[in-house]
């Protein structure tokens, strides 16, 4: 039987590359996106010159009315979801003392409600199959912190407790539940390096480069494949992090 997956924020970069090697490796997609329409439309129709056939769906999954939406759809048409890959996320870039209530808020709002309420709307299903795996995708500064990017980190640093803690509730329902963090990936949200920055990391990495989006779609798909993995960070970095 077909495995059903959710990605989040699969409009652009990460996302966009984990939702496409799932489909390739012939699971039934569902890409969520929110402002970048014309973005998931395009992967669609890339993917259909292949005869991949994907759903994209529009919702704002910091907003629990959105995810009950989009989980809602899916049960009603597929009655299961075998796969969550929560990727949908947001950064910024401030002065800790430069941050605002609302900076605060958005932050935590678009990654770790949005982590909660995906999860949460999901699990309920998964436990009736008594079988389900859940990827979340935090980031290195979850790991270690990242200067100027103190809500960031500490959205990504909750989001590698709460999947440590829902791993050890789940385990008994065989549902799994990981972390992929990765390293500086070259997408969007990293537009705000410069060149020089760029060739900094690169310098200070012990593999000599930064992550491509599909570096993060192969773990995320070995995770997938996966069936003794639960409760774990790993991190795809180039070795910029070790802890
Ligand atoms: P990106 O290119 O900026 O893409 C972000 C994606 O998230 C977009 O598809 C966006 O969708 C979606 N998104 C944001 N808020 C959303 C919301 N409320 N509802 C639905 N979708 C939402 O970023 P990326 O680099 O691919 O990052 C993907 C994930 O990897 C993030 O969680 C990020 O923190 C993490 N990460 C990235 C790096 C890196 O170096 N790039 C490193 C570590 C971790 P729309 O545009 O359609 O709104």
């Amino acid at each position: 039987m077909q495995k059903i997956a959710i990605v989040t924020g699969a409009s652009k970069g990460i996302g966009r590359e984990i939702a496409k090697t799932l489909a390739i490796n012939g699971i039934k997609v569902i890409a969520n996106y929110n402002k970048s329409e014309n973005e998931a439309i395009k992967l669609k129709e890339e993917l259909e010159k292949e005869n991949i056939n994907i759903e994209i769906f529009k919702a704002d999954i910091s907003k629990r009315e959105d995810v009950k939406k989009i989980i809602e759809y899916v049960i009603n048409k597929y009655g299961k979801i075998d796969i969550l890959v929560n990727n949908a996320g947001i950064s910024q870039y401030k002065l800790f003392t430069d941050i605002t209530d609302e900076d605060w808020d958005n932050m935590i709002r678009n990654n770790l409600y949005s982590t909660f309420y995906m999860t949460q709307e999901t699990v309920k299903h998964m436990i009736h199959e008594k079988s389900g795996c859940i990827i979340n995708i935090s980031s290195i500064w979850g790991m270690v912190g990242g200067s100027l990017e103190t809500h960031y980190s500490a959205s990504k640093g909750a989001i590698n407790a709460f999947t440590k803690a829902l791993a050890k509730e789940l385990g008994p329902s065989n549902i799994r539940v990981n972390v992929v963090a990765p390293g500086i990936i070259d997408t969007d949200m990293n537009k705000k390096l410069t060149d020089e920055e760029l060739k900094d990391i690169e310098n200070e990495t012990p593999l000599g480069k930064i992550g491509k989006p599909s570096d993060i779609a192969k773990c995320v798909n070995w995770l997938i494949e996966d069936e003794f993995t639960t409760g774990q960070i790993i991190s795809p970095n180039g070795g910029w992090v070790i802890t």
